[in-house]
Parts: C-alpha cells; sequence; structure tokens
C-alpha cells in the first residue's frame, strides 16, 4: 500500500514526521497530489503544539497546498486540474498539507491561476491570500492613493510583505511598521515609502484621538498597535485588521468611530466564500508582480518544517516561505 511522508499531531503537543496510508486519507470527494505548501504563522503554532490549531487527532499539519488533482468524485475537477487550497480548516478540523497526498472537498478548490507556477501559489498561500482580502477592503471602503499615508503593521512578515508589494504597486504611499531595521532595505525593494519602529505604535496606548496620519491601515499585529493605528487613522478612513502577532487583546475606545468615521474591518481568510477568493486570487495574479514576489519568497525542505516552525513564531522568518513537498 503506498505511504506518504506527513506531520501529523497525535494528541495535544508538536507535529512529528511520520507515515500515512491512503486508508488513512479523510472523508472528502477529490484527491491531490501535492507539489508545494507554504509556512504561516498558524503552521507555525500548529507544528509546534504552541497554538491549539488541532481540533480532532491525529491530525496532519499544514493549511496551505498548491497540486494536481489525482482522483475526483466532482464533476468540477479533473485528474490532471492544477490547484490551490488554503484554509477552510485544514490543520484544525481536516488532515493539512504538510504530506505529499491529500483527500479534500470539491469546493473548497480554487483553479491555480496560469500566471501562477505551483511554488508561486505558495508563495502567496494564506498569507498572501489574507494580504490581497485585506487590500480589496480597503479599495471597498474607498481608500484611494491620493487619499494620504497608508500604513502596514508587522511589514516583514508574510501579510505584511505581501501586502506592502500589493499597495505600492497600486500607487499607495506605503509606510512599513517593523521591529527589524535590517529589513528597510527589502521592504524598500517591495516599494515601502518610510518606516515606523514597532515600539512606536507597540508601546503604550496613547490618547483614544491622535494626530491624523493613516488613509488606510492594514494590521498583522493587533493589540496596542491596532489600537493606537485606529486612533491616528483619518476620518472615514478604513482599518483592515487581520492578525494577532503582537496579542488578541483591543484596549480601545469608540471615539476614532464615532467621531471619526473610522471603519475597522476584520478579515478573515479560513471560511472567505469562494468568490471571494475567487476574485482574490484573480487579483493576485495580476497586480502582485512576479520579479516582485520572488524578492519575498524563499523555498525550503519538507524535513525543515519542525526548524521553520519554531522560527516563524520567534519573528525570524523574512517574506515568504515555500515548503517544497516532493
Ligand atoms: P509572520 O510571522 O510571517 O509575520 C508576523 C510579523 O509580525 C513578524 O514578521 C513581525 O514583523 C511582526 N511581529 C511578530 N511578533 C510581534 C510582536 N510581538 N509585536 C509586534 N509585531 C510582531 O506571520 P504571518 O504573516 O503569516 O501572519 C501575520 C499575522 O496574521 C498572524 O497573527 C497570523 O495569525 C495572522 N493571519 C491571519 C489570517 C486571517 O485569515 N485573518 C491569515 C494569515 C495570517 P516585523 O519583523 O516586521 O516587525
Amino acid at each position: 500500500m503506498d505511504q506518504f511522508p506527513a506531520y501529523v499531531i497525535t494528541e495535544p503537543g508538536p507535529a512529528a514526521l511520520t507515515s500515512v496510508t491512503e486508508a488513512d486519507l479523510p472523508d472528502g470527494d477529490v484527491t491531490v497530489d501535492i507539489a508545494y505548501s507554504s509556512l504561516n504563522f498558524k503552521d507555525g503554532l500548529s507544528v509546534t503544539g504552541k497554538g491549539k490549531i488541532a481540533r480532532r487527532f491525529p491530525m496532519t499539519a499544514g493549511i496551505d497546498l498548491a497540486g494536481t488533482v489525482a482522483a475526483s468524485d466532482s464533476p468540477d475537477w479533473k485528474p490532471g486540474d492544477e490547484v490551490v487550497l488554503t484554509g477552510w480548516g485544514l490543520s484544525e478540523t481536516h488532515p493539512g498539507a504538510y504530506t505529499t497526498r491529500q483527500r479534500v472537498r470539491s469546493e473548497w478548490l480554487v483553479r491555480r491561476p496560469e500566471s501562477l507556477s505551483p511554488a508561486r501559489s505558495m508563495a502567496i498561500g494564506t498569507a498572501g491570500l489574507t494580504a490581497m482580502l485585506c487590500v480589496l477592503e480597503l479599495e471597498a471602503h474607498r481608500v484611494r492613493p491620493a487619499d494620504g499615508e497608508v500604513l502596514v503593521t508587522g511589514a516583514a512578515g508574510g501579510v505584511g510583505s505581501v501586502a506592502v508589494a500589493i499597495l505600492a504597486g497600486l500607487g499607495y504611499d506605503v509606510v512599513a511598521s517593523t521591529g527589524r531595521p535590517e529589513t528597510h532595505e527589502y521592504l524598500t525593494s517591495l516599494g515601502a515609502k518610510s518606516f515606523l519602529d514597532r515600539t512606536v505604535l507597540g508601546g503604550e496606548v496613547g490618547r483614544p484621538l491622535q494626530p491624523e496620519r493613516w488613509a488606510g491601515v492594514v494590521d498583522t499585529v493587533g493589540s496596542s498597535t491596532l489600537v493606537n493605528a485606529i486612533a491616528q487613522t483619518k476620518y472615514r478612513g478604513t482599518v483592515a485588521a487581520c492578525g494577532l502577532a503582537g496579542g488578541n487583546d483591543l484596549p480601545a475606545t469608540v471615539l476614532p468611530f464615532i467621531l471619526r468615521g473610522v471603519r475597522l474591518i476584520g478579515v478573515d481568510s479560513v471560511m472567505c466564500p469562494t468568490e471571494v477568493r475567487i476574485e482574490a486570487w484573480r487579483r493576485l495574479g495580476s497586480d502582485l508582480p512576479l520579479d516582485v514576489l520572488d524578492t519575498i519568497t524563499t523555498v525550503r525542505g519538507f524535513p525543515e518544517i519542525p526548524q521553520l516552525a519554531e522560527d516563524i513564531l520567534a519573528g525570524r522568518v523574512r517574506g515568504r516561505v515555500v515548503i517544497d513537498v516532493a
């Protein structure tokens, strides 16, 4: 019987490299041969066991996959189709992507944009999709490049790097907040115009209404960083909040919302409806220059996953890491 290597969590704690068989694959109507996966903050939490991501056991880790349909009981997909899957509870409630073959539900799959190779689609992955979902929210709330500076927090991370690149490419004046001054050159190459040290927003929570600076914000950090960013957002500006790298608390007042009409928009990529994903992937295919995407990307091997999981939680990962599963 075929065996596939897989990082599996068998009880609360870290994932271990083991092998699974075809008979171990979960229910689903499409089987995918996985070529590449990626590394996200959530993968770090899951693989190290430092976050309670898996809701049942055994659970294969990995939230993103790019691959080829091997078998399908769905009329929507046929063997040979090139697909991408991010989120939808992979590694939480459904076995995930850190393996070479997985069975999934057909409605979770998105056709891989032709302009993106499997590896590049995983350079985007959940983090890149989330960044684009944030940008779509800024656009939907009419934040325009002419409106002024746009802030990206956690800028050197995966979501942050892609957000900086997309926004700069669209002509926004991007200010990058980062705790790593050594990434300034890298962020400048992605299009960031200026920088804020992470401690400026991430220190104490300041006054509820601070001088207005940001037309829009993409926040991956949460906590005091998000609260201070909201307090500095311009009249009717929009803040897209997607992350908690600095904490999941929100010690805020309602004043920016009721006196400045600031919009705080939550962004979730996991259960995001398929039609929104398709639009986001279309925009990623058209609005993220491949040379810029390649600047953000590092490709690493399957055996490196445990160390990479530690690294991303420690804030040592720059940009996006693609996992070569084969
Ligand atoms: P990364 O680890 O790649 O990036 C996070 C960045 O946040 C780091 O690079 C660092 O940026 C900054 N950071 C880390 N620790 C702290 C801290 N203690 N205080 C302030 N800043 C910090 O992770 P991802 O880009 O994959 O994810 C970013 C966040 O977005 C995570 O919280 C993740 O859970 C969330 N997320 C949410 C999704 C959703 O669907 N809502 C989907 C994907 C991610 P720098 O070095 O520049 O300071």
